[in-house]
């Protein structure tokens, strides 16, 4: 007889485990909404960091990112440690710019908010601001591996800022 698995937790409890995954990376949930902050202020003048902070929870609550971010951190964590096949273990320890599929990752979360996310994730993919010039310089630390890890934090600042962006349209 087969168990059924476990699924990823949605809700609370994505948004907490998230929360643990990021922390033990090195990164806080202020930082993203920081960013966030940042993305939004030109439209949204009284845009403050609680608002912000609050769309990244969001965010990381739904079951999709979730999984997304636990899938990234894993591979980042094992090429770290040298436990995957090659090609697969040089090309994320060296962050491979041809690799193309922490970018792909990525894109799935910002796909939840539509084609604000979108615009906005190709924005912090080339200026990396804050924390996501941090992890991807941290990266290339010898033995490190952010390879997936600043592409899911600039995904997850880019979706909670669309996020943002929709709601106010709603409101105004
Ligand atoms: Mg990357």
């Amino acid at each position: 007889m087969s168990t059924a698995a476990a699924p990823t937790p949605a809700g609370d409890e994505a948004r907490a485990l998230c929360e643990r995954q990021l922390q033990a990376r090195g990164v806080h949930l202020e930082e993203i909404a920081a960013i966030v902050v940042r993305l939004q202020r030109p439209y949204i003048p009284n845009l403050g960091p609680e608002e912000a902070l609050e769309s990244v929870e969001a965010v990381l609550s739904k079951r999709e990112v979730c999984n997304a971010l636990l899938t990234g951190i894993a591979l980042d964590t094992l090429a770290e440690q040298g436990a995957l096949p090659e090609p697969l273990q040089s090309t994320l320890l060296h962050d491979d710019p041809l690799y193309g599929i922490d970018e792909i990752l990525a894109l799935s979360v910002v796909n939840i908010y539509g084609s604000i996310g979108f615009t906005n994730f190709g924005y912090l993919d080339k200026v990396k601001p804050g924390v996501v010039g941090r992890v991807d310089r941290r990266g290339h630390a010898s033995g490190r591996c952010n390879t997936f890890l600043d592409d899911l934090i600039a995904a997850v600042a880019a979706a909670a800022a669309a996020r943002i962006a929709h709601a106010h349209r709603d409101t105004r």
